[in-house]
């Protein structure tokens, strides 16, 4: 089907599946994001339902914050989760899908907090925290 997709770590040992519709690619410039990726995230996001998730005893969750934990593979170190303990969904990055991917670029966020080694030009919205609709841990 056209809005299955997957995707894994670098290494193969986590590997997951999600079905029906992507939200677009969310980049988050904040610290935590821009410390445990060595630049900015980029993610999508799924309600829990609609993900598989294969060798998640590969996978290894840092807490953050008290909001959310960050889950990553074991072996090879690939960033691959963003997971908010109370809702329903999960945020996954977007590198590590598989292509074709059909992922496109929504709106930057936390861009107060972003490196000062680049410069973001690509036109999407750019948000000094959050998005009004989307909840993360205040900074
Ligand atoms: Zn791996
Ligand atoms: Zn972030």
């Amino acid at each position: 089907m056209d809005d299955d997709h997957s995707g894994s770590c670098l290494c193969g040992a986590v590997r997951f599946k999600t079905r029906g519709p992507l939200r677009g690619v969310i980049y988050c410039h904040c610290s935590q994001c821009r410390k445990q990726t060595g630049h900015f995230v980029a993610a999508t996001s799924v309600p829990d339902g609609n993900i598989e998730i294969a060798g998640a005893e590969s996978i290894a969750w840092y807490e953050a914050s008290s909001f959310a934990r960050r889950g990553f593979c074991k072996t090879c170190g690939s960033v691959l989760f963003w997971k908010p303990w109370e809702d329903a969904y999960i945020s996954v990055l977007a590198g590590a899908f598989d292509k074709p991917t059909g992922l496109q670029g929504e709106c930057h966020i936390f861009v107060g907090d972003k490196g000062d080694y680049y410069i973001i030009d690509d036109g999407l919205p750019r948000f000094e925290k959050s998005t009004p609709s989307l909840k993360v841990a205040d900074e």
